[in-house]
């Protein structure tokens, strides 16, 4: 028999405790990336429901997003927009100041890398807080850019992400939540 979406998921995802700091528990998806079967499944899961869907790109948030955004954007047939920690572009960009659990940062997207009015998809590995979904969202959209749905194969509800994406009318996928943080 197959195993569930559920179980593959919960026996690839590495959990690191105390990493970055003491009472972090660090969802690792290293393992997942490296076992074929695992991937494959979380990318298919993701699109599953967008199939259909007319979609021009995929927005990936760096670091982990731009892994499983690149299969997303294949499988789907979308272009791919890295965003980035500010200073990584060469070309022209936009600047949006995101909120961290401590702190603000702030991160970058190539001006031109979006048109107005076209459908974009955001992608990272896991929503927390929703910061840095957030932001990403609000580059997206200060370019023209409708957001069709944002994808995460991790949701940590305790933190309130995806409740704060979805307040803002964007419709988010997960594929496996955790308490806590
Ligand atoms: P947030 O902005 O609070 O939603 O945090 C999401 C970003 O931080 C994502 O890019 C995640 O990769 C990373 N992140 C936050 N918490 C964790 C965690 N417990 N395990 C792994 N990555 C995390």
């Amino acid at each position: 028999m197959n195993p569930t979406l559920q179980d593959t998921l919960l026996s690839a995802i590495r959990t690191i405790p105390d990493y970055p700091k003491p009472g972090i528990l660090f969802r690792d998806i290293t393992t997942l990336l490296g076992d074929a079967r695992a991937f494959r499944r979380a990318v298919d899961e993701l699109v599953h429901p967008y199939a259909g869907t007319k979609i021009d790109k995929i927005a990936g948030i760096e670091a982990r997003g731009f892994i499983l955004g690149g299969a997303i954007a294949h499988q789907l047939s979308a272009g791919f927009i890295p965003i980035r920690k500010k200073g990584k572009l060469p070309h022209d960009t936009v600047r949006v100041a995101y909120s961290l659990e401590y702190g603000v940062d702030e991160m970058e997207m190539h001006r031109d890398a979006v048109k107005p009015g076209e459908r974009v998809m955001l992608v990272d590995d896991l929503i927390a807080t929703g910061g840095t979904a957030d932001g990403a969202c609000r580059l997206l959209t200060q370019m023209g850019a409708d957001i069709v749905a944002a994808c995460f194969v991790i949701d940590l509800p305790d933190l309130g992400g995806r409740a704060k994406l979805e307040a803002l009318g964007v419709d988010v996928r997960t594929l496996i939540a955790f308490e806590g943080h």
